[in-house]
């Protein structure tokens, strides 16, 4: 092979403040159903600062973060099924799995008891086993096939980069909970990164969706993004919610401060409605059990998606193209400003680092 693997490298919390370093790494043993691929593009995802910046715990010398990565195929293993040189593939928050468990042969990897994660976390199979993956950050990624999504032609893959962590983690939870068929009345909570694609996808399903977001500086956005009504919310979040009684099927919450009043969102569905959160939230949610049995109400989470979940949502945006993420364009040599900028709260509504140098367009 006549590249090198490179990539933007986090040593210590700084790393989330300017102190990634640009350097050669070690990939993965390269196995019969790998690929290799010329990364062109990668999201910045909430996780990727909350890791780099050691919220999670220490992080290992030389972890390289990214994991909403879009590039194309330039080596292809013996096994490696479905893919050929040149195709363009995207790759999401995992990035492996043991293939052979019922939830992996059942199309729900996700639910694999040995999974792994795009970057920082070890391959459980192989002759890599017990070595940390390497994320979007860089040059060129290599895992398996099998995690290596190709994207439908047409599809801008800047603007789809997105979708294959953020995306596809709002995408599962909306299908699951059938939101524009059995539940229409689709509520949004928080207009971030997470939750201004689920207001697009959720569009593009078919939904009527009501956005839910602090104030009112996002109602103007909330609205050309698809949603049909606007929640504000302030210091008095029951009495704010209250005129919006009964009025949804399904809340899709994507905030994550460290302590959600469930007991107040519960009061928006209407009965057989379900609360699904993606955001991981500290404190112990807190609400009674009258709502839920005289509502028939559920309370439940999402994390990530499948492969197949990853394709259904590629094929949706490909065909509704106004559903796709609003992103903000980085070099992805200037990533070390763009984690500040990213810290600070600017993206509107996701960052995605372009690589120049593989070719990417600004
Ligand atoms: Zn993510
Ligand atoms: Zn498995």
């Amino acid at each position: 092979m006549t590249y090198e693997f490179k990539g933007w490298a986090g040593y210590d919390k700084e790393a989330a403040t300017g102190g990634l370093k640009y350097e050669a790494f070690e990939p993965k043993v390269f196995e019969d159903d790998d690929v290799d691929v010329k990364i062109l593009y990668c999201g910045i995802c909430g996780s990727d600062a909350s890791v780099l910046a050691g919220e999670f715990g220490p992080i290992e010398a030389g972890r390289i973060a990214g994991h909403e990565i879009v590039g194309e195929v330039v080596r292809v293993g013996p096994k490696a099924e479905g893919l050929k040189l040149g195709d363009v593939v995207g790759i999401g928050a995992q990035s492996d799995s043991c293939l052979a468990c019922e939830f992996c042969t059942g199309h729900k990897e996700q639910y694999c008891a040995t999974p792994t994660f795009t970057f920082g976390s070890p391959y459980a199979r192989g002759a890599s086993a017990g070595q940390n993956s390497k994320g979007g950050f860089a040059s060129h990624w290599r895992g398996p096939a099998h995690f290596a999504i190709p994207l439908p032609s047409g599809l801008d893959p800047a603007a789809a980069a997105p979708l294959l962590c953020g995306g596809v983690t709002v995408y599962t939870p909306l299908k699951r909970w059938g939101a524009g068929s059995e539940r229409k009345r689709v509520g949004v909570l928080g207009l971030g990164g997470l939750g201004h694609m689920a207001v697009l996808i959720a569009r593009a399903m078919g939904a009527e969706v009501t956005a839910i977001s602090r104030g009112t500086s996002k109602e103007g956005d909330a609205r050309k993004l698809g949603a049909g009504s606007y929640i504000a919310t302030g210091a008095d979040l029951a009495q704010d919610l209250a005129p919006h009684a009964r009025t949804l099927d399904l809340v899709i919450s994507t905030i994550n401060p460290p302590k959600v009043d469930v007991a107040a969102y519960l009061g928006l569905l209407r009965p057989e409605g379900a609360f699904v959160t993606v955001g991981a939230v500290i404190e112990p949610f807190s609400f009674h059990s009258f709502p839920l049995i005289t509502g028939g109400l559920s309370v439940g989470g999402s994390n990530t998606g499948s492969p197949d979940d990853i394709r259904e949502l590629l094929a949706l945006v490909a065909a509704h193209p106004e559903a796709l993420p609003w992103v903000q364009k980085w070099d992805m040599g200037q990533i070390n400003e763009a984690m500040v900028e990213f810290g600070k709260g600017a993206p509107r509504y996701r960052f995605v680092l372009a690589n120049t140098g593989n070719g990417a367009r600004l």
